[in-house]
Parts: structure tokens; sequence; C-alpha cells
């Protein structure tokens, strides 16, 4: 029974865990450009931890775990922690979200131990441009991580492309026909207020309206229509007639899908954060290290689910998240 409801009577039921706040790409709109991870490796949660974490979230009511970084895949032993999740009773989906820079060398073994979704980050198919956006990434590299998910048979692969005004948006179609010609899925993502950067990125800002008649009329043009789907999560869902894609489109800060809000998240520094878009936050680090029981730390999620707020202001008042990193949160 699921003993995680909040007082809007959400039931959450999914946890996203950042593994390392190290990231090999320096993606602008999610670090800032001084921001540097300086956390000592005694700081982060240990894989035991973890895997501790994630049993009493799942004896709550947590069935689906999300694996993001910093970039997951940078993390020492990552495979075996994939293994020890998979090993927890009630744990029954973990996915992951990866830059795919890495992705060739560990897409079989990360399916092997039960991964089979996988989102990933995509901002350009230009590889100047890419490199620009990431700052320093390898657009070939991903792309490689991404056939190779295919190869192994990943099922569903998502793409993530945040759309920003003048960076990339003219990519829009390019990166559409890309996701259909390889029948995977891929979403558009409004850029967040999250971080300085993330703030004045904010001024490339394209809209959920936008994004979607650029869809429409492209697919059009290609005697293809998209049908909406019911959404099952933080996105606006469409299938593609004739196709195996499907389309989402993130629109965090033209609408708002915290109504139907399911899930928190947890910091490689072990604390847990209530809500992407505002402070409120616990340390279960400290609580594991100051040798709680499990019902002791059952306790202090109980308490923190129960000061979950209502929602995110990410279109009314950013100032409150300036401090905080994407990178640090995991998306
Ligand atoms: N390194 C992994 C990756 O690239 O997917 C996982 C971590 S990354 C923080 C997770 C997702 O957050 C990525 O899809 C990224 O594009 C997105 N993201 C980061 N900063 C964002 C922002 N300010 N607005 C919207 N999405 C953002």
């Amino acid at each position: 029974m699921n003993k995680l409801i909040d007082p809007f009577l959400r039931k959450i039921n999914y946890l996203r865990i950042s593994v390392t706040d190290h990231c090999n790409y320096r993606c602008f709109y999610c670090r800032d450009e001084f921001h540097h991870s300086r956390t000592k490796r005694s700081e982060v949660l240990n894989l035991e931890e973890i895997t501790r974490i994630a049993r009493i979230f799942s004896e709550l009511g947590v069935s689906k775990i999300r694996l993001t970084g910093g970039e997951p895949l940078i993390r020492k032993n990552i495979l075996s922690l994939v293994k020890m999740l998979g090993e927890i009773p009630g744990i029954s989906d973990i996915p992951l979200s990866t830059n795919a820079h890495l992705l060739k060398q560990y897409a079989q073994e990360l399916q092997n131990f039960g991964i089979n979704r996988v989102n990933i980050s995509i901002d350009s198919l230009q590889e100047k441009r890419f490199a620009e956006i990431t700052r320093g990434g390898d657009l070939h590299k991903v792309i490689e991580g991404i056939d190779a998910a295919i190869v192994v048979g990943m099922n569903p692969i998502k793409l993530n492309m945040v759309v920003m005004q003048d960076i990339n948006s003219d990519e829009i179609e390019a990166m559409l026909d890309f996701a259909i010609d390889r029948e995977i899925d891929i979403r558009f993502i409004e850029t967040m207020p999250i971080g300085a950067d993330g703030i004045k990125a904010l001024e490339q800002h394209v809209s959920q309206a936008h994004i979607l008649a650029r869809i429409e009329a492209h697919l059009q043009r290609k005697l293809e229509k998209i049908q909406l789907r019911e959404t099952d999560g933080p996105a606006h869902n469409y299938q593609i007639n004739n196709s195996k894609s499907r389309v989402g489109i993130i629109s965090a800060v033209s609408d708002n899908f915290c109504a139907t809000c399911n899930r928190v998240r947890l910091t490689a520094k072990g604390r847990l954060i209530l809500c992407l878009g505002q402070e409120h936050s616990v340390s279960l680090r400290d609580a594991i290290r100051a040798d709680k029981t499990d019902d002791e730390i059952k306790q202090i999620i109980i308490s923190a689910i129960g000061k979950k707020p209502e929602k995110h202001e990410f279109n009314t008042n950013v100032k409150n998240i300036e401090l905080r990193q994407m990178v640090e949160i995991g998306g």
C-alpha cells in the first residue's frame, strides 16, 4: 500500500535519484558558467546508502526509480548500483536519463541488468552548435549512443530537446525527422528557470503552442497527423500516425502539471527535494549517517511528503530557485 500521499492527495510512487552531480557536459542552461561541482566523495551517498533509501521508498509505495545526474554513466560502479536497485522487491521500473556520450559502451550491460527505458538529451544535430550548447560535447558519440540503445532493443527511447529561440529552435523539424527515421520518441522541453543561467535562458523561451504548431505543420507536409494521447507524466503526448514515434511537449512554463505530480527527487548528496521549483528539502544522508532505523527514516520521509508544495512557480516567481543548479537535481 502506498503510504506517500501528500496534502493535495497526490500519490508519490516515483523517485528520481541523481547519482552524481558531476557531468562530462556543461549545457549552459543546466549549469552556470562558473559553477563547478566540488563535492567530496564522502559527501555523496555511497551505493549501499542509495540502495537502502530506495528500498525504504519501495516499502512506502514507490515502484519507479529513475537514475539521473549530473551524468549517471560517469558514476563509478553504476552497473553495480543498477543491479542492487533491480533486486529490491517492489521496484518494477528503472529508467535512465543520460547525455549518451558513454552509452555505446554501456547499452548492452544496462539492458542485461534490466534498464530498458532511456531518455537521451540532444539539443542539436549540428556538430558545432551541439558543442557550443554542451560546452564541449561530441555529437558523433551521442548519435552512436542512441544507435547502440536501438540495436540492443531498449524501448522506449525518448530524445529530450530543450528548445531555445535563436539557439536551436530552427531544428524542431530536423529533430522530429531524426526520431521518426529511427522509430523512437522525442520530447520538446521548454527551458525552466533554474540556476542563474537557466533563468537567463528564459529569454530564449519558446512556447508549447509554437512548438506544437511547428510539429503539426511539418507532419502535415509529410501527410501525417498526430493524435492526442492521454498525458501520463509532465508532458502532452501525441502519437504520430503511420509511425512508431511519439512526440511529447514538456511545457513546465506555459503550463504546469503539478496537479498530477507523483515524484520526489534525491540528490547525490542525499537531499530529498520535494518540488523541482521550490526550496523545500530534507537531508536523508544526515538521517542515515546518524544511524536512524528504517522506521525512523520512513517517518522523516512521510513527514517531508506532508510538506510537498502544491506547485512550482516557474511562471510567476523565479527568484527563489536562483541558487539551485539543474545539474545537481537531475532534471
Ligand atoms: N546528464 C543527463 C542528461 O543529459 O539527460 C541527466 C541529467 S540532465 C540535468 C536531465 C535533463 O534536464 C536533460 O534532459 C536536460 O536537458 C534537462 N535540463 C537541464 N536544465 C534544464 C533547464 N534549465 N530547463 C529544462 N530542462 C533542463
